[in-house]
């Protein structure tokens, strides 16, 4: 603990804790919360900007769309900028909207569109979930079988990870017949993160359209989407962006699709151009960039919290966050091969490269360990079916936190 407590006094980023609320333990002293990579925890200026939003509700009616701090005509642009910061784009490039598996939709309905011989959407197995059921039901929607038309690249027999040099046989093999490569940028049960600059130029190399999912990665690494050439990015904002709970998600176009109104997609009113949405023509003209892929006015209580979330980040510096977040991380790898290795496997990749914050535990023991850690104020989750996922986040997250996980642990395996 000594250790820990020179490490703390050492970082300079120590005194963002203090601008969240940490959830109290069964004791009454703060938790070890080791769970933002599934829910992000709240800023304390989140309330101040939610009661500001409602005061100016009750204060002027639908004029709050041109008063107050934070008109809501516009409501949405304040946010270009941060995220474009975070995902590495121009600020044309982003745009918040909808949630990710919505937002993944309405980019597979403009960047998914299969051809007699480039039909195939390949993604990572087993992706999340969700994100499988869209792709299924997108291949399924063009008429297609996914036993044929789904490629899925898992990790080899008895390993937790994909290899990389798998994910680019597959393009090299299958290039011809890929209309779309869709990855997550971190995988959320392994928390191994990609090379996406490498996989993004060989995938366009062999005419594929990329899209990235970033529900574990943005907040956590760093980003380059631009760059990197990615057709498309959908992400969440309540995981490592804190932005609250089914906060309103993030989405990223690239600058090339900006003024492509012949792409297929499905329009709504917010997404035509802001110069003649309010003449409410019959005729479709999207606002250029990823501001024309949205639908409806935007759910301003769901994007008010994204205002000090994102402040934040921008405060604190992509740099310096992934700089401690390779320490903490580190750390915590080190205490676990020091005193777990005979109880837990770590099944993230060891390169700070091919990881963000978190760690995933493969326990020798059952599930009973991770009741322990829920009743010792240890919050981590558990993923089915011998998994723990700790992820040490560098914007509130110390290293007494660590230490006291690792201590935790070694007394409910023990
Ligand atoms: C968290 C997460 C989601 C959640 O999707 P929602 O539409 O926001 O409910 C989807 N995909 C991945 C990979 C995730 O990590």
């Amino acid at each position: 603990m000594e250790e820990a407590r020179r490490l703390d006094a050492d970082d300079d980023l120590a005194g963002f804790r203090e601008r969240f609320h940490i959830p109290a333990s069964p004791s009454g002293a703060d938790s070890v919360y080791l769970c933002g990579n599934s829910l992000g925890l709240q800023p304390r200026d989140t309330e101040t900007i939610v009661a500001a939003l409602l005061e100016d509700w009750r204060r002027y009616g639908v004029d709050g769309h041109f008063r107050g701090e934070h008109p809501w005509m516009p409501y949405h642009e304040q946010f270009a900028e941060p995220l474009a910061i975070l995902t590495g784009a121009r600020t044309a490039e982003v745009v918040c909207m909808n949630t990710l598996t919505v937002n993944l939709h309405l980019m597979m309905v403009s960047f998914y569109q299969p051809t007699a011989e480039r039909y195939r959407l390949m993604i990572e197995k087993p992706a999340f979930p969700s994100d499988r059921y869209a792709a299924e039901s997108q291949v399924r929607y063009h008429g297609l079988d996914p036993a044929d038309a789904l490629i899925e690249v898992g990790p080899r027999d008895g390993e937790s990870t994909i290899r990389e040099e798998d994910i680019l046989e597959t393009i090299e093999a299958a290039g011809e017949s890929i209309a779309l490569v869709m990855l997550p940028g971190v995988q959320y049960y392994s928390g191994q993160c990609f090379d996406m600059g490498t996989i993004t130029a060989a995938a366009r190399t062999r005419g594929c359209r990329v899209g990235w999912d970033l529900a574990h990665a943005v907040g956590n690494v760093s980003l380059s989407l631009h760059d990197w050439g990615a057709d498309f990015a959908i992400w969440c904002n309540y995981k490592y962006l804190n932005g609250g709970p089914g906060a309103i998600g993030g989405c990223f176009v690239h600058e090339r699709h900006a003024h492509d109104s012949g792409l297929p997609r499905f329009a709504g009113w917010w997404g035509h151009d802001k110069a003649t949405r309010f003449r409410m023509g019959p005729e479709f003209a999207p606002s250029p960039g990823a501001e024309g892929w949205q639908l409806s006015n935007p759910p301003i209580f769901s994007m008010a919290p994204l205002i000090p979330a994102l402040d934040l980040f921008v405060e604190a510096g992509m740099d310096r966050l992934t700089t401690k977040s390779r320490r903490l991380t580190g750390w915590l790898e080190e205490l676990l091969k020091a005193r777990l290795s005979d109880d837990i496997e770590i099944l993230t990749p060891a390169s700070p490269e091919r990881r963000g914050c978190q760690l995933s535990l493969r326990l020798r023991a059952g599930r009973d360990v991770f009741e322990r850690l829920t009743a010792a104020g240890v919050i981590v989750d558990w993923r089915e079916p011998d998994v723990i996922r700790a992820a040490p986040v560098p914007l509130y997250n110390s290293f007494e936190d660590v230490c006291r996980f690792v201590a935790q642990l070694e007394e409910a395996t023990s």
